[in-house]
């Protein structure tokens, strides 16, 4: 009778220790912080952008695309919960939900909710990353620095603009740890009911978005991103070359 018991206690343990070998490990913003970031407005007609900072013409065209690539794919990951998640992105600083601010050069960039400060030559994981933040109320969950991992669930939460997934090309820089953050944080935002999109389950959230079809839509008219206004000051110059060294000094990305 007590080795049964004992051969039950171990079963359970086994079980337990595969479950949290999968568990999550992604961290959320406070609730009240969660509700003040950019994923709160995500039902609304539109998601408005405001860009700020400086940046020279080429930059400033760049940093656009990245913006709006960066911000749909979070939306999607939420698009799959509840179809009434927008797909309209404007470049606005009137009634702005998300703020970039835009800086010349290298250095480490971060976020609060709604808000961002990004390095033009950060690779464009750094822009998912900081929208992980400022868009998603997801936090950093490094294990040994910025930009590593550790033995917990890979997540572009702790990779930042780096590591198997940093090729937007390839991945939409989301891993399975980030969905279900980002998930958790929508349903806290919006509590209830929703519908999922009768295309919910043909999307996989971990590859690329394309930015003229971020998912599949039965409306051919869908409009692109609409630029209406920034407050960038520009500068002369070239396009910034892109700083795609890992040993760089700042990887928060
Ligand atoms: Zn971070």
């Amino acid at each position: 009778m007590r080795c049964l018991s004992l051969l039950i206690f171990l079963g359970l343990f086994t079980i337990t220790s595969k479950t949290n070998a999968f568990d999550s490990r992604y961290k959320t913003f406070s609730e009240s912080s969660v509700k003040k970031c950019t994923l709160a407005q995500s039902k609304k007609p539109s998601v408005n952008i405001c860009i700020t900072g400086q940046a020279t013409p080429a930059d400033l065209t760049r940093a656009k695309q990245w913006a709006a690539r960066a911000s749909l794919t979070w939306l999607r990951a939420m698009k799959v919960l509840d179809k009434q998640v927008t797909r309209q992105i404007v470049f606005t600083c009137e009634d702005k939900h998300l703020t970039i601010n835009l800086k010349p050069g290298g250095g480490t960039s971060f976020a609060s909710p709604s808000v961002t400060t990004i390095y033009l030559t950060r690779p464009y994981g750094t822009w998912t990353h900081e929208l992980g933040h400022a868009l998603a109320g997801l936090s950093d969950t490094y294990q040994g620095g910025a930009g590593k991992c550790g033995s917990q669930p890979q997540s572009l939460m702790c990779w930042g603009a780096y590591g198997p997934r940093a090729n937007p090309e390839e991945w939409s820089t989301l891993w399975p740890d980030d969905i279900k953050g980002v998930q958790a944080n929508f349903k806290k935002v919006f509590p209830g009911n929703s519908e999922s999109p009768d295309w919910a389950s043909s999307v996989e959230l971990e590859k690329p978005l394309a930015l003229e079809e971020p998912w599949p839509s039965k409306n051919l008219n869908d409009p692109e991103p609409i630029l209406k206004d920034d407050r960038v000051v520009l500068m002369k110059g070239p396009a910034s070359e892109i700083d795609y060294d890992e040993d760089t000094e700042s990887i928060d990305l």
